[in-house]
């Protein structure tokens, strides 16, 4: 079979496997949709997980299974399916301890295009089928669907990590596709301001259909000024940090009041280090809580999500700016993922 891989640091390209090999609890999937991730980019053009060698990239898919194990109970060839990007070990120490993205390491849920071929390959191989897969209700559009694998969880655990209650201020740093959806999901988790920080039009546009109540774009200076202007000098109950690079964590703890807290979604792809000011972190003292987390996968995660679909209180399908037909523009949608001009936000290729 083909895939477009990663074939070392800075360098990609298709290439021939063989198809997948599968166990008794597991299925073989073909892909239906597939759209390329910011983490594929870090990934390959920065090495920021290290080097892999001819591994297929790609980790956000909706597909068709194509066979399955004999222990497989809930998922037959035929099906189609939500792939979540992060696809556990169910049977491991650290899913009993509630987080089941470190199943058997450090973010080794997160196994597509990581520490396996991932899903821009003509097949793929699922573990564990009936823990990781959800069944892909027909009233859902595929472009939608992609979207639930790793965009809307992960922009939704930025919600959820940063604990949203009713009336808090957010900002939220970053509206690429990830943090428009935790803008998203802290506009349902109940935030009275949501402050969001970007510049690409199409994105500030999405962001203000999503809830943001105000607009922040970092070109025009510093955001900590930015928002204490907004604020009054007060800063904001909570932070989001979705994009920019490590030195965004400083303005974050700028930002934020002492008891707030601030959650990182975003993958720093490279530097040694992320910077806490000691002052406004009250010299170690100041109750400013941070979080930072990979997306929850698995199957109950993806169903709880398909139900914020089905029932209308989100529509990540405002996302996708770009659609391709055919696999062989996974390629071009990478790239369009690398170079971020100015009208996207999200591609997704349809395999027709
Ligand atoms: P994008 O590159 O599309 O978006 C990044 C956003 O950050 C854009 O709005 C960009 O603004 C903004 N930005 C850039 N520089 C700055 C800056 N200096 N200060 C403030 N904002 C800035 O990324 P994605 O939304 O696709 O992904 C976001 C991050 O989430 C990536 O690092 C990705 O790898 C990571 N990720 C993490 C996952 C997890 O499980 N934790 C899962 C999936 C992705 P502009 O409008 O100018 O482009
Ligand atoms: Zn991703």
């Amino acid at each position: 079979m083909k895939g477009f891989a990663m074939l070392g640091i800075n360098k990609v390209g298709w290439i021939e496997k063989d198809k997948p090999n599968y166990g008794p609890y597991d299925a073989l999937v073909r892909p239906l949709a597939i759209s390329p991730c910011t983490s594929d980019i870090h990934t390959v053009f920065e090495g920021a997980i290290g080097d892999r060698n001819d591994m297929i990239l790609g980790h956000e898919a909706v597909g068709e299974v194509v066979e399955v194990g004999s222990e497989v109970k809930d998922f037959k060839p035929g099906d189609r399916v939500v792939v979540p990007a992060i696809t556990p070990d169910w049977r491991s120490i650290e899913v009993q301890k509630g987080f089941h993205q470190h199943s058997n390491g450090m973010l080794a849920g997160w196994k597509f295009s990581n520490f396996k071929d991932g899903v821009f390959g003509e097949f793929f191989h699922v573990n564990d089928a009936d823990m990781n897969l959800a069944h892909l209700p027909e009233d859902i559009s595929l472009e939608s669907a992609v979207m639930l694998c790793d965009m809307m969880t992960t922009g939704f655990h930025g919600a959820e990590l940063a604990d949203i209650e009713m009336g808090s201020s957010v900002v939220v740093i970053g509206i690429g596709p990830v943090g428009l959806m935790a803008v998203a999901g802290s506009q349902l988790r109940g935030a009275g301001r949501i402050m969001a920080v970007g510049s690409r039009p199409v994105c500030v546009q999405v962001a203000k259909e999503y809830g943001a109540t105000d607009i922040i774009n970092y070109k025009d200076g510093d955001i900590v000024d930015q928002v204490m202007k907004l604020t009054n000098g007060q800063g904001v109950d909570r932070v989001i940090m979705a994009g920019g690079g490590v030195e965004t964590l400083a303005q974050a703890v700028k930002m934020v009041k002492p008891g707030g807290v601030i959650s990182n979604v975003n993958y720093h792809g490279s530097g040694e280090n992320l910077p806490i000011p000691r002052a406004e972190w009250g010299c170690g003292m100041a109750h400013k809580t941070i979080r930072g987390g990979l997306c929850p996968g698995g199957r109950v995660r993806m169903e709880m999500l398909i139900d914020l679909i089905r029932y209308n209180r989100v529509d990540p399908g405002k996302l996708v700016t770009h659609v391709f037909h055919g696999f062989d523009n996974v390629e071009k949608a990478l790239m369009l993922m690398k170079d971020k001009p100015k009208d996207l936000i999200k591609p997704v290729v349809i395999i027709d």
